[in-house]
């Protein structure tokens, strides 16, 4: 018998925020299985916070392999965000209710779309990183390049992983 691949870490949360809870648990196995992941282990860790917690102010500060949807503005600019250890097949997606809870349950939807979409490009981002590193090593750069070099490539990735994920949202319009 095949064991369960998805997780949710033990977390309590604001009564308000449940039913962002309930619909994300509800909606997971759903994407999972349609965006071929089942042979992924995802955790879902619930924050009753806004992100800047666990993301620090800047993106350059930001723990390496973690991409994040956007939300709104300041310590709700992400609404999520998710870290993959790609040669391991395990995902762990944040969800940073003060942010979500602004949502409707259809951008909640795409939100998920999106995250998941990130652990289906995460090798790519893998080499991006990479790279990012290496740049930065051989040439020295100040801060302040090295942070307008990363988020020149981050927001490609972005853009790229948003693409894919409305293509697959699209794809299962209303389902
Ligand atoms: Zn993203």
């Amino acid at each position: 018998m095949s064991q369960p691949r998805r997780r949710t870490a033990a977390t309590r949360v604001k009564a308000e925020y449940q039913h962002v809870v309930d619909f994300l648990e509800e909606r997971a196995p759903i994407w999972q299985e349609r965006m071929g992941l089942g042979h992924f282990e995802i955790e879902h860790h619930y924050l009753d916070t806004g992100s800047g917690l666990l993301l620090g102010a800047s993106p350059k500060n930001r723990p390496a392999g973690i991409r994040c949807s956007f939300g709104a503005t300041g310590d709700l600019t992400y609404t999520a965000c998710v870290e993959t250890r790609w040669n391991y097949q395990t995902a762990d997606v944040y969800f940073f209710l003060a942010s979500a809870v602004l949502w409707d349950n259809k951008r909640l939807d795409e939100i998920l779309v999106h995250e998941y979409t990130h652990i289906l490009t995460a090798v790519e981002q893998y080499l991006l990183e990479t790279k990012l590193e290496e740049v930065a090593s051989a040439e020295e750069m100040a801060s302040t390049e090295f942070g307008i070099l990363a988020q020149f490539y981050y927001d490609r990735m972005e853009m790229a992983t948003e693409n894919a994920a409305r293509a697959i949202y699209a794809g299962w319009k209303g389902k």
